[in-house]
């Protein structure tokens, strides 16, 4: 199954966690794994908390002063940045689930992360 994602700012981290939880309900399975697949190479798929959302914020900056939209950068379409830090960050996530919900710690959400958006963007989600 494939959920939309639309993204408003260039770096952005957005909350998926319940339309992820939403599609393993409909799946109709009560244990597996959930495997989440972002298949783009500008944005990504992160696991982080999901309680103080100055943590996105102190992520994205972070990640941003590492790695600077450097204008060295051979790449034509001007956003290397966005490509290292989709690469770095990670295509994939895979998540247990019981009880037909994603098992996640307390405090942890599943992050879409763009990176050169704004966009409309797609994610896989596989129930196995
Ligand atoms: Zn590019």
């Amino acid at each position: 199954m494939e959920i939309t994602v639309i993204s408003s700012k260039r770096n952005e981290m957005i909350d998926i966690t319940s339309q992820v939880n939403e599609v393993v309900r409909i799946s109709g399975r009560t244990d597996g794994l959930c495997f989440i697949f972002v298949p783009h190479t500008t944005a990504a798929v992160t696991l982080n908390e999901n309680a103080d959302p100055s943590v996105q914020r102190d992520i994205l900056h972070t990640l941003s002063k590492i790695f600077p939209n450097d204008p060295s950068h051979e790449h034509g379409e001007g956003n290397s940045d966005a490509h290292i830090k989709s690469s770095l960050v990670g295509a994939s996530e895979m998540v247990a689930i019981n009880k037909g919900r994603l098992v996640l710690g307390t405090w942890q959400g599943v992050y879409f992360c763009e990176f050169d958006g704004p966009r409309t963007r797609k994610v896989q989600i596989r129930v196995i």
